[in-house]
């Protein structure tokens, strides 16, 4: 509750508009979740500009506005009227950020609970979680919302904070260097928390012993009589608080998750994992001679709902917290027993096919993905199969690479099948791979959907008995891998309240690491769709080679490539040999033809690449199978013809010739003909005659071959426009560019319904102004303004993509994103 008094004492700020409220239930920054009640904080960030949507938070119910003065003075009169007219009590300061912060330091010293500060690499939200409820037992107690747990985040939720609250729990997090001693003097806590260190949002720090430090200055912030609390069994918390403990031990005392009440025998620890959760037992011998007998105790037993072993170290640490502040043990053990997963926390759903889903999907970084594994390990016991859906773990600083293979060398030891999402996650695959695992059982996919769908043939091919397969679903926040988790949900429609970042702002949120305010986005889930659309197309007797050459028309080849051959294609197309490369180097073992011309000195990488060559000479086949024999490989082949293209290939009227050609591709030492091609020239023409004529060159060629017996397996012919508009032109595989790109092949031949445009291309209006009539535009003033024009700059060039003719677009289209529309403007000229 916050109470315009204290917000107004707090930050010097001006009250400029009073109304019947001075009270509010909870800040909100975002219009997409403002609740009736709230106070509406404009904050000015790096997307967006809050003060822009005020009236829009009005309308949700906000009934205080905490504003920047700046902007304050300077909005339209038309809002100045709009608000004056609104209910509604607005408090102007001179930064909104800087007065949230005063706030909560005002806040929690009038109210003063006692606040403990949970921080660590990993398993903060669950640690407070557990805290908090342990409390609740016996005080009244406030817990830090959801994850917010930066300087931003904590003050937004202490506006939840009560004057009954005894304590608050606070979640800190650690991003970059220094947070942790700037969240410590805007909360002074007592006790201090610290759950682990390792390896996550290393870009930020040059070295775990750095994040260690930064971690640290938790305990050198405690105040006099301050309490440390910490998991003993970390080895690098170990040796960080051997360089802390001289300077602060006289002042707060130090305590390990485990009670002291345990003495020091070295302990016995066991802790199983069942889906109704873990049950941990410590035992340490106690010193029989004394005749104490089971009165020392000596044996710890907890059990909590929460799946993962590694969850007994946060039941420890609530526990040893509740003892401390004197709960009785047995209310402690209780309150720890009604402690559930979280979402995305390893939370336990009912997948589709009797599978069950263990949703880890809030973050990941090694630490917990390997302690998914090994509770998805555990769970699924013997009959189960075990399947693991992970997708990159970010901002590992220069770790990543090592941490994605890490992963992967320990992989098989828990999984029966992995499938990846991404690029960094193919590195896990890779080393799974040299491990041993099956490639069978490994699925490298680029998108959510292909994903799921790897899952869902997984479960679909194995046998009945096998059917309850367990599922973990992981991946770094950005990777946003809880939309895997919902395709693959028995009940999908409970997805909004089981799963993380469901919220309206999040939904919406795409992370994007753009270095210019111009970029390109490719929609691969527009690909598969595309892909799919083909291939249902022509049925399941035609096959689908996608065209990738020019790095996939400029869509990103290798991540095009894994897309359509998870969405039904079979073979890939490139130009030339050294586009086969990358494709290979990623593990893409599909079949690549290579459609141009490959030199003599490339034949070997091609056999080396196992890539699919063109022929049209007999001296070129002879080449090649000095090189297959040189190498003792095998090289496959297709014929091309020039039906009337006039570039590469046999021309049709040698028929003799290429009859030979083809016998010798079939007979030659390590030749293997594979195929039979000839490509159009006019098949997105208006007028179809050209193709047609193409089509009966080809039929012809093919006719006399079929009756020397020597067809080959593979006869090819269709590009994107042959494909949708000549059935005939089908024949056993057919070859799709543009069509999966989702653009019309021509004006003449366009897509039917339902194909999508994988790339957009977007930027950020960089000016608006006005300009005279009669003034020129740009290079060359090829415009002339013919009234005072309103301008809007794109800050786009060359270097973007965008050429310069023809010199007037007639119509550039542009969006600008303002309120919550999405307004489409059409600028025309003519
Ligand atoms: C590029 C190419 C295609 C694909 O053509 P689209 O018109 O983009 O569908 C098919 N076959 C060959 C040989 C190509 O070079």
């Amino acid at each position: 509750m916050i109470y315009l008094d204290h917000l107004l004492r707090a930050t010097q700020g001006s009250l400029r508009q009073r109304s019947k409220y001075t009270h509010f239930r909870a800040f909100s920054h975002d219009t997409r979740q403002v609740m009736p009640n709230e106070m509406f904080v404009a904050v000015r960030g790096e997307r967006g500009n809050g003060h822009d949507y005020v009236l829009d938070a009005i309308r949700k119910g906000a009934v205080g506005l905490l504003l920047e003065e700046q902007v304050f003075q300077h909005f339209s009169e038309q809002t100045k009227s709009a608000l004056a007219s609104e209910e509604v009590s607005i408090v102007v300061v001179e930064d909104t950020r800087v007065a949230l912060q005063q706030y909560a330091s005002a806040i929690l010293e009038i109210w003063h609970p006692t606040v403990i500060a949970v921080t660590g690499s990993v398993g903060k939200t669950s640690t407070k979680e557990a805290i908090a409820t342990v409390l609740s037992r016996q005080f009244t107690t406030f817990r830090s919302w959801q994850n917010y747990n930066d300087m931003l985040g904590i003050p937004l939720s202490l506006g939840r904070l009560e004057a009954r609250h005894e304590y608050a729990v606070i979640e800190l997090g650690c991003d970059h260097p220094g947070e942790i001693a700037a969240l410590c003097r805007m909360l002074r806590p007592q006790i201090g928390v610290l759950t682990n260190i390792s390896p996550v949002q290393l870009q930020y720090f040059s070295s775990l012993e750095h994040l260690a430090f930064e971690l640290g200055t938790l305990l050198t912030s405690l105040p006099e009589g301050g309490q440390f609390f910490y998991n003993q069994n970390d080895p690098i918390i170990q040796s960080m608080l051997e360089q802390h403990v001289h300077q602060v031990l006289r002042t707060v005392t130090c305590h390990p998750f485990l009670p002291d009440t345990m003495g020091k025998a070295a302990e016995r620890r066991q802790v199983t994992v069942g889906w109704n959760g873990i049950q941990g037992t410590i035992t340490r011998p106690g010193n029989g001679e004394h005749g104490k007998g089971e009165h020392n105790g000596a044996t710890l037993q907890l059990s909590s709902q929460l799946l993962g072993e590694h969850n007994f170290a946060t039941m420890l640490a609530a526990h040893q917290i509740g003892l401390s502040r004197g709960i009785y043990p047995t209310l402690v053990e209780q309150a720890l027993t009604t402690l559930k997963p979280q979402s995305g926390r390893l939370n336990p759903l009912p997948g589709i096919r009797q599978s069950m889903l263990l949703d880890d999907t809030h973050n990941a970084a090694p630490a917990s993905v390997k302690a998914g594994l090994q509770t998805l390990s555990a769970l699924a016991g013997e009959q189960s199969q075990r399947i693991a859906i992970l997708g990159d773990m970010l901002h590992l600083g220069d770790f990543e690479a090592e941490a994605h293979r890490s992963i992967g060398q320990e992989i098989t030891h828990y999984v029966d099948y992995l499938i990846t999402r991404g690029e960094w996650a193919t590195l896990i695959a890779e080393e799974a791979q040299m491990a041993g695992m099956d490639t069978e059982h490994i699925i490298m996919t680029s998108t959510h959907e292909d994903a799921a769908q790897a899952a869902r043939r997984i479960l679909a091919s194995l046998p009945d008995a096998d059917k309850n397969a367990v599922i973990l679903i992981k991946g770094s926040e950005e990777t946003r891998m809880e939309r895997v988790t919902e395709l693959l949900m028995a009940r999908p429609w409970e997805a909004s309240e089981l799963l993380v970042r469901q919220t309206p702002g999040w939904k919406k949120t795409i992370f994007r690491h753009a270095e210019r305010p111009t970029w390109v986005e490719i929609d691969l889930n527009a690909i598969g769709s595309n892909t799919r659309h083909i291939a249902s197309m022509v049925g399941p007797q035609t096959q689908v080679l996608v065209a990738l050459k020019a790095d996939a028309y400029g869509h990103g080849a290798l991540k095009v490539a894994r897309t359509v051959l998870q969405n039904g294609a079979s073979m890939l197309g490139v130009a030339t040999v050294s586009e086969a490369l990358p494709l290979r180097e990623a593990h893409i073992n599909a079949p690549i033809l290579v459609f141009g011309y490959v030199p003599r000195w490339q034949m070997r990488e091609a056999l080396r690449l196992g890539v699919s060559v063109t022929i049209y000479s007999k001296e070129e086949a002879q080449a090649l199978s000095q090189a297959a024999q040189a190498l003792d490989k095998t090289v496959k082949v297709h014929v091309k013809v020039d039906t009337g293209m006039g570039r590469l290939g046999i021309r049709f009227e040698e028929l003799p010739a290429i009859i030979e050609l083809v016998r010798e591709a079939g007979q030659l030492s390590g030749l293997e003909l594979e195929g039979l091609y000839t490509h159009f020239a006019q098949a997105d023409a208006e007028d179809q005659s050209h193709v047609r004529l193409q089509l009966a060159r080809f039929q012809e060629v093919l006719q006399a071959l079929e009756a020397e017996g020597l067809r080959p397996p593979i006869v090819h012919a269709a590009n994107s426009a042959a494909t949708l508009t000549i059935p005939e032109a089908r024949f056993d595989m057919v070859r799709p560019g543009i069509a999966i790109y989702g653009l019309d092949p021509s004006p003449y031949v366009r897509l039917p319904e339902g194909f999508r445009a994988a790339l957009s291309f977007k930027t950020q209006v960089s000016q608006v102004k006005w300009v005279p009539a009669g003034e020129g535009i740009s290079y060359g003033s090829t415009y002339v303004t013919e009234r005072p024009t309103r301008i809007a700059v794109l800050p786009v060039g060359y270097a973007d993509g965008f050429r310069r003719s023809p010199q007037n677009w007639g119509v550039s289209l542009f969006m600008v994103k303002k309120r919550r529309s999405l307004a489409v403007y059409v600028w025309t000229r003519a």
